[in-house]
């Protein structure tokens, strides 16, 4: 274990503590916060607010982008979008951030678990069909769930540590089923499924601005969609649902504050400007991490079929639990931070009377999956 700390410190270029994932803020952020301070619009309102959503949404190839104050406000929207109400159930994986599941009971929605593919760590095709071939009926156009007597209204997988999952069969499936598509694309922006970028495939899709993402706003999140009646509702629903008007306070329905300040938009453009070298750099620490577990008894995780990952997140997978404690202890007491993925969700008090499918691989990569430092180097 003495070797992979040394290798992570060579190639970190430092013998000081090395943390999981720093932000890096080396182009235009102090230019734009100033410029956004100056201009006195660093709330609701604002310039950057506007600039980032067009820059986004041409970056990942949606037509229309909406940004929130945090992507769990992003995910909740879209949730909302896809029609999803109280009472209603949502499929998504076990293996994920506990935002997923938040989201969904924000809403009054129950998650059911399924389970996720090994070599993509996001939900799996198969286990989804699984679930509702065994479980589910159509009728009138609704999926129903013949235990619950409930309706599925949407499914919402997972890029982990922006790994793209199988999303264009997991769409089919959806399809197939009258599911509404809702991607939790927090941690994969950058990243792409057969050269389409993720969050782009369902009817809505959310993504994270979190200080540990890829590019940050401090805290920040973006809804994205290719439907403009949608987008203009999420820009409703996120802006206290206020009836534009020069001077009058009038609003039609409940809604929410998520609107994204113009200061953390200020920031946000100035990052989303070094996404590729971001990008670039994130890559090649991979390809120097695979070379190195190449050549010991730990797997590294590589980007999956047909896909091109972010990388966001660095992740091996150890032999059992055991050694993952092991390395766990290891590196956190010789200066490398390292961290243990997920506990799944299932298992977490306010999920664990949940339905969940068997989830042989969840369990299989809790126990044993771990990130290693992966900040973008100077
Ligand atoms: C980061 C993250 C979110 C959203 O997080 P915020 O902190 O609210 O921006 C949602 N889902 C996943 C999987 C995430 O990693």
């Amino acid at each position: 274990m003495q070797n992979i700390v040394n290798f992570i410190q060579k190639t970190f270029d430092t013998k000081e503590f090395i943390p999981l994932h720093e932000p890096r803020f080396i182009g235009n952020e102090k230019k734009y916060l100033n410029d956004c301070i100056d201009s006195t619009f660093v709330s609701s309102v604002g310039e950057y607010v506007d600039t980032f959503e067009k820059e986004f949404a041409l970056k990942v190839g949606s037509k229309y982008a909406v940004a929130t104050v945090n992507g769990t406000a992003a995910l909740h929207i879209s949730l909302l979008l896809a029609d999803v109400k109280s009472g209603d159930e949502v499929i998504t994986q076990a293996l994920t951030f506990v935002a997923t599941c938040n989201a969904i009971s924000y809403i009054g929605a129950k998650p059911i678990f399924v389970d996720v593919d090994l070599e993509t760590l996001g939900l799996s095709p198969k286990s989804l069909k699984e679930f509702l071939e065994n479980n589910c009926e159509i009728i009138d156009n609704q999926c129903i769930n013949k235990t619950t007597y409930k309706t599925i209204k949407a499914c919402a997988p997972m890029h982990t540590f922006g790994h793209p999952c199988k999303i264009e069969e997991i769409k089919e499936i959806c399809d197939a089923w009258h599911v509404e598509l809702v991607e939790d694309a927090a941690e994969s922006l950058g990243s792409y499924y057969n050269n389409k970028h993720t969050g782009t495939f369902g009817k809505v899709g959310a993504f994270s601005f979190n200080g540990n993402k890829i590019i940050t706003s401090g805290g920040g999140g973006v809804i994205v969609t290719d439907d403009e009646t949608l987008a203009k509702r999420a820009k409703h629903l996120t802006t206290t649902a206020k009836i534009q008007h020069p001077y009058e306070y009038v609003h039609d329905e409940i809604a929410y504050n998520y609107r994204m300040p113009n200061l953390n938009a200020a920031l946000l453009v100035a990052q989303l400007e070094q996404l590729d070298k971001f990008l670039e750099s994130k890559r090649e620490l991979a390809f120097g991490y695979e070379e190195f577990f190449e050549a010991t008894d730990i797997k590294f995780i590589k980007e999956p079929k047909d896909s091109q990952s972010n990388y966001w997140l660095q992740a091996i997978i150890l032999e059992d639990e055991k050694q993952r404690n092991e390395f766990l202890e290891f590196t956190n007491s010789n200066g490398v931070m390292t961290r243990p993925i997920w506990r799944l969700m299932n298992e977490l008090e306010m999920f664990k009377d949940c339905l969940s499918a068997t989830l042989e691989n969840s369990k299989y990569l809790e126990q044993r999956v771990v990130n290693i430092p992966s900040s973008v180097r100077l």
